[in-house]
């Protein structure tokens, strides 16, 4: 009989290309402001590009600080002259006509979210969208139970908010951010990405299918600097903000000095802890999941795996099996594990860090498998072995496929190490002990904590940092809080 290797699993499969035939982009792409698309005042636009071929999709329109007191204006109209006024039963059924109009557009958004960011189609199609959909679908729950959310006090809406979303989940991100605004009473200024402006303007064309009245939701495209015109404007009542760390200090600079609320989601350096009573092989695809999942484009991800030590090895060895079948390239493949890099600045920016860890002297690993396309902005998985604290890539946040791995021998050192850093966005437990996890959970300083689980969303539950991770939670009932006047 013929003895079989224990070579990797790896079917070929025939690629099995999503169609793009479902999303009409315009050539140029103008601001949504007063529940129309307007010209921005400079006429200035500037352009998107989808990150797996690197050619140009749209022009998208820049707005300048004219612009965004023209949305704010309208925001506030729409604030005094309808929503606040609106009972919460009726803007609950505002929001829930907008997430059924997001099922129905399902597949557009999910095409048109990974033609601009690079995500696998079937991350857009099977996480970011039917999650956009739960979290409208969740918060017009509320919007008529408000004073049940927090017994005995008599909540108000803030008035106008203004938003800034980062490029890793521009949908996601614009839904955790207006759903639970509008929910509450408050109308919306709000400024995706850079790169990834067009599903936010899809959006946009839902809220008009639904009939949200005019002023209620305005967006304003545009860089760093129409983010800034929109947290500097002066009739603004809250600012909520999810980024990097550094423009969130920025931000809450600016915002110090005035009576603006704030909410900061920032970076993260999450610890992902394995003991040596998990069930490996399902701990194995949790830290590839924690790690690579988006590219790696995602503030909460496990981007150090800490193991105990007595299955490191072992651990080590499946972790690179695995990694040998992962399929990294184009992302409209509904076989693609690992899609693009979302801009060539942020695929730079990757390289040199992979660099500056190999120049420290780092255990580089990356699979030998996988072929990366010629064009657009690609990077393997990988990760360094057996780093110290000391390694940069223990301490500085990649934003990309990369995992620093260390060890551990006792649950004390394991809480240490998870919680030696200057973020404290997430963590992840692997154990088959329940008194473990609690005593593992209890020991670290992290907003949100999985256990035999990684990166597990969903509207019912909080989330948010500790530390230079940022402040605030959004989701939930928590996620309430900060758009209510309490
Ligand atoms: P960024 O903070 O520069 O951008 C996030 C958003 O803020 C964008 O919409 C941007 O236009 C806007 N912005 C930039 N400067 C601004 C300013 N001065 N005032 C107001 N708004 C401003 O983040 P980035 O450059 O897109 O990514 C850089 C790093 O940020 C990443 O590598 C990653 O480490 C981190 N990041 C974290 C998250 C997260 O979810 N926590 C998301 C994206 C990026
Ligand atoms: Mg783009």
């Amino acid at each position: 009989m013929q003895t079989t290797h224990h070579k990797p699993f790896h079917l070929e499969y025939a690629p099995s290309i999503e169609s793009t035939d479902i999303v009409k982009i315009e050539a140029k792409n103008k601001l949504f402001i007063d529940g129309k698309f307007v010209e921005p005042t400079s006429k200035k636009y500037f352009s998107t590009v989808n990150p797996a071929t690197g050619s140009t999709l749209a022009q998208i329109a820049d707005a300048n600080a004219k612009d965004v007191d023209l949305a704010v204006k309208s925001a506030r109209k729409a604030y005094s002259k309808v929503w606040s006024k609106m009972s919460g039963k009726d803007r609950g059924k505002y929001l829930f006509r907008i997430a059924r109009l997001i099922q129905e557009h399902a597949r557009e958004l999910a095409v048109l979210e990974t033609l601009d960011n690079g995500k696998p189609i079937k991350e857009s199609r099977d996480i970011d969208i039917p999650l956009v959909a739960a979290h409208f679908f969740y918060y017009a729950g509320w919007a008529d139970k408000l004073d049940y959310a927090i017994p005995g006090k008599d909540v108000k809406p803030l008035g106008v908010v203004g938003q800034v979303i980062p490029w890793n989940f521009p949908l996601l991100m614009a839904a955790w951010k207006i759903a639970p605004a509008l929910a509450c009473g408050n109308t919306v200024v709000i400024k995706p990405a850079e790169t990834t402006s067009l599903s936010i303007l899809l959006l946009a064309q839902i809220f008009q299918e639904a009939g949200l009245p005019d002023g209620v939701v305005n967006i304003v495209t545009g860089a760093g600097e129409t983010g800034a015109a929109i947290v500097n404007h002066n009739d603004i009542n809250k600012i909520a903000f999810t980024g990097s760390t550094e423009v969130g200090r920025i931000i809450q600079k600016a915002v110090a000095k005035t009576d603006k609320k704030l909410t900061l989601e920032l970076g993260g350096k999450s610890a992902h802890i394995v003991y040596e009573d998990a069930a490996i092989d399902q701990a194995v695809e949790g830290a590839i999941n924690g790690i690579f999942f988006n590219q790696g484009h995602v503030c909460c991800a496990g981007s150090r795996l800490l193991l105990e030590e007595s299955i490191a090895s072992e651990f080590v060895d499946k972790l690179k099996t695995r990694m040998e079948t992962l399929r990294v390239g184009n992302p409209l493949d509904k076989n693609t594990d690992i899609g693009a890099i979302n801009s060539a600045a942020e695929h730079s920016k990757i390289q040199k860090l992979i660099q500056t860890g190999i120049s420290e002297g780092g255990e580089y690993f990356e699979p030998t498998s996988s072929q990366l396309p010629e064009k657009g902005f690609f990077q393997k998985p990988c990760f360094f072995n057996n780093v110290s604290s000391a390694f940069t890539l223990s301490r500085i946040e990649v934003f990309g496929p990369v995992l620093a791995i260390s060890t551990f021998r006792s649950v004390s050192e394991a809480i240490a190490k998870a919680n030696d850093t200057q973020y404290g966005l997430a963590a992840g437990i692997w154990s088959e002990k329940g008194s473990k996890i609690h005593k593992t959970a209890a020991g670290l300083k992290a907003g949100v904590i999985w256990a035999n689980t990684y990166n597990k969303f969903d509207p019912s539950s909080p989330f948010g940092g500790y530390n230079e991770s940022g402040f605030g939670r959004e989701g939930g009932r928590h996620g309430l809080f900060p758009y209510l006047s309490i």
